[in-house]
């Protein structure tokens, strides 16, 4: 098996990279939350065991993980090439991977888009308190600024999307994210990628490297 780990802040635009290469090139897609929900969709005891932690509100453990993810590559054949997406979240659960035969990382490609850039990403979303629409500040604009196109209700920012909230965000990710930089660069194993550029472009990169 061929496995990929994309790593990238939350507005890196991994996972619609993950989900194009998934639907056009024949990658297997496996996210963290995908792989959660169809274990316990499926009644896996697994699945069970991770709903369990989650219903008390808790992180779902490395070793629960791990288990999961060898659930999802289970049906798998060996000449499946695979993206890992939102996991490995911290070193040790690289290091659990690597142990493994059967789970072992590739490369990891690493989505870098500059700070200022998530930000503004990841703070445009706002909602309409009435009818629900949402809109994007820069992705999908409303027609009149702050204003919903279907019932011309004033628009709010959630308190997810606030500046502050998406900082702490990005610092919590940031400080994850460079042990796993680093634990994948020590393999030589890791591939930088500037992720601020068209989509088409990230993609065509991207197939060169995990076509090598
Ligand atoms: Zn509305």
């Amino acid at each position: 098996m061929n496995i990929t780990v994309f790593l990238g802040a939350p507005g890196s635009g991994k996972g619609t990279q993950a989900k194009q290469l998934s639907e056009s090139f024949g990658f297997t897609h496996l996210s963290t939350g995908d792989m959660l929900r169809a274990a316990i969709k499926q009644k896996l005891p697994v699945g069970l065991k991770a709903k369990s932690y989650m219903d008390q509100g808790n992180l779902v453990p490395d070793s629960v993980m791990i288990e999961v993810l060898e659930e999802a590559l289970a049906p798998l054949k060996d000449t499946a090439k695979v993206i890992l997406d939102g996991f490995p979240r911290t070193v040790p659960q690289a290091e659990a991977l690597d142990k493994n035969q059967k789970t072992r990382v590739n490369r990891a490609i690493n989505f870098q888009v500059p700070e200022k850039i998530l930000i503004s990403r990841l703070t445009g979303r706002r909602t309409c308190p009435n009818c629900g629409e949402s809109y994007h500040l820069v992705f999908i604009p409303p027609i009149k600024a702050d204003t919903c196109d279907k019932c011309a209700t004033k628009l709010i920012q959630r308190t997810d999307d606030s500046e502050d909230v998406v900082q702490r965000r990005l610092d919590v990710f940031k400080t994850q994210n460079q042990g796993l930089l680093d634990y994948f660069s020590g393999q030589n194993k890791l591939m930088t990628l500037d992720a601020d550029k068209p989509v088409t472009n990230i993609q065509s990169e991207i197939l060169r490297v995990l076509e090598r």
